[in-house]
């Protein structure tokens, strides 16, 4: 019983969101003998789940299992900023396509739809989630932010014909944030409490027939089978959707760059601070500091606001003591009193954290082999709350030979290379952190543009 208590405390403890559930967080039976299915999943974030959700849609008498270290949810899915879309981690450059190719129209095409799909889904299934379509928003606060605002677009994600700059009086009426000098509006964003998404994603699965089995870590993969610690899960074919998870898997080290993402979290403002902040209720808002932030205003009243920032360790590069950093959660204090200062003085009550998964070229692959009938996903590096749903939609078409529009899409059986060895990923990482944080204080201190991006320039995306 104690052991059950301080369990459920340990997951309360991993976000805002997962503290919030109102349901005991108490895991589902973990997998005890060796057992046969079709479809065996491991991960219960939203890539393995969307990929249920989808492969039961369409062949509705298919044995598919599930098989998840601790709970749906546990990992970055039940922790996120809870922004949907309309994003997608990768460049031209890295899917070898140009601008205005096809590929290029159908991913900015689908970019639009799968907030709506996500969207229709939490509506059909009766998810309670806090889904709100307000759009999302972009700041700049200083000359440098603009200038990169207005350069925009820069990656895959940024092609957005809908996108607006907005007049100073028509972002008063979205929110109100002092000193801004341009800003840019998309309506294809979408608000979500993750873990609620999640979680509610992992019910509707079980009642279409998914089996889930919790606190059962998938020792190896191979194909036709997951090797796990009670027993063996024989399956036609294999997804791995472990995302940062996946460097812990044999021979799976050097596939990602693990950065963490933090966030802090207020109590629930009164009502009249949101008058003051004038903050449309749904609307997602980010700003372009090099180590940017996003917030949400939450379903229950707070603004929750994350960013990057902390450091990477050579040896436990993915470990819970990388979840919260003093230094980040004042970082993310001050954003948050300079941004929304009718907030200033509402207490924290809520600091975590989650890994991000990067690849080397910082761009996102679904992957499918028809001959071993493996498949896996990932690489969102941070976007991937709406991307896990394209990409579970397109692995359940793979895994199932449908000729869709989605297998069609750019990063559908793109390989990245794999990151450098340590210690060069670790001193990567640390002076990607580093560099960055020094450029915003330059940026903000002289409102110049820093030189200083130019000496990590080859270890980050193209938009920096
Ligand atoms: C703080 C933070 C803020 C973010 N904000 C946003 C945002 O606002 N918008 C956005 O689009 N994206 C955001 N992201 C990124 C987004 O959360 C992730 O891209 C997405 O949740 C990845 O989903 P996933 O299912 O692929 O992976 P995960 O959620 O990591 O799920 C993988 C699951 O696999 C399980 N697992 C791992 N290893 C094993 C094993 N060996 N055996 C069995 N199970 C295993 C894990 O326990 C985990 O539950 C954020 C991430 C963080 C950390």
């Amino acid at each position: 019983m104690a052991e059950q208590e301080a369990l459920e405390a340990h997951y309360r403890a991993r976000s805002l969101w997962l503290d919030g559930i109102p349901e005991p967080l108490t895991p589902r039976l973990g997998l005890g003998a060796d057992a046969d299915c079709d479809v065996a999943i491991v991960g219960a974030g939203f890539t393995g789940l969307w990929t249920a959700y989808y492969l039961k849609q369409h062949q509705p008498g298919l044995r598919v299992v599930v098989v998840e270290r601790e709970i749906a949810g546990y990992g970055p899915s039940g922790r996120n900023g809870g922004a949907v879309g309309p994003g997608f981690p990768g460049s031209f450059a890295a899917y070898g396509i140009r601008d205005g190719d096809e590929s290029v129209l159908r991913a900015i095409r689908e970019a639009k739809a799968v907030v709506d799909e996500v969207g229709r889904v939490i509506a059909d299934e009766g998810i309670e989630c806090g889904y709100l379509k307000a759009g999302g928003l972009v700041v700049a606060t200083t000359e440098p932010q603009r200038a990169r605002l207005l350069a925009r677009p820069a990656g895959l994600y940024d092609q957005d014909d809908d996108e607006l700059l907005l007049e100073p009086g028509k972002l008063a009426e979205l929110v109100r944030i002092p000193g801004v000098l341009a800003s840019r509006f998309s309506p294809h964003a979408a608000r979500v409490d993750p873990a609620r998404l999640v979680r509610g994603l992992a019910n509707v699965c079980e009642r279409l027939g998914v089996t889930i089995h919790e606190r059962t870590a998938a020792l190896d993969l191979a194909p036709g089978r997951v090797r796990c610690a009670a027993g063996t899960l024989r399956a036609d074919t294999v997804v791995r959707a472990t995302e940062s998870y996946t460097s812990q898997l044999p021979g799976q080290r050097l596939r990602y760059l693990t950065l963490y993402s933090l966030m802090i979290a207020t109590e629930p403002l009164p009502p009249e601070v949101w008058e003051q902040l004038g903050w449309r209720d749904g609307l997602e808002i980010e700003d372009l500091h090099h180590l940017f932030f996003y917030a949400q205003r939450t379903m229950d009243g707070r603004i929750a606001i994350g960013g990057r920032g902390a450091p990477y360790r050579l040896r436990r590069p993915l470990s819970e003591a990388n979840e919260r950093s003093e230094a980040v959660a004042q970082r993310l204090g001050r954003s948050l009193r300079r941004h929304f200062p009718a907030a200033a003085a509402a207490t924290i009550t809520h600091h975590w954290g989650g890994p991000l998964a990067v690849p080397r070229d910082w761009s996102m692959s679904v992957n499918f082999d028809a001959r071993t009938r493996l498949g896996w996903a990932g690489g969102y590096t941070g976007l991937g709350v709406a991307a896990s749903n394209i990409a579970g939609r397109t692995l359940a078409d793979l895994v199932l030979g449908r000729d869709t529009d989605l297998v069609k899409l750019p990063w559908v059986q793109h390989h990245s290379r794999r990151w450098e060895p340590e210690p060069l990923r670790f001193l990567a990482s640390n002076a990607i952190v580093r560099v960055l944080d020094r450029a915003d204080h330059s940026e903000d201190r002289t409102g110049r543009p820093s030189w200083q991006t130019r000496i990590v320039a080859p270890f980050m995306p193209p938009q920096h």
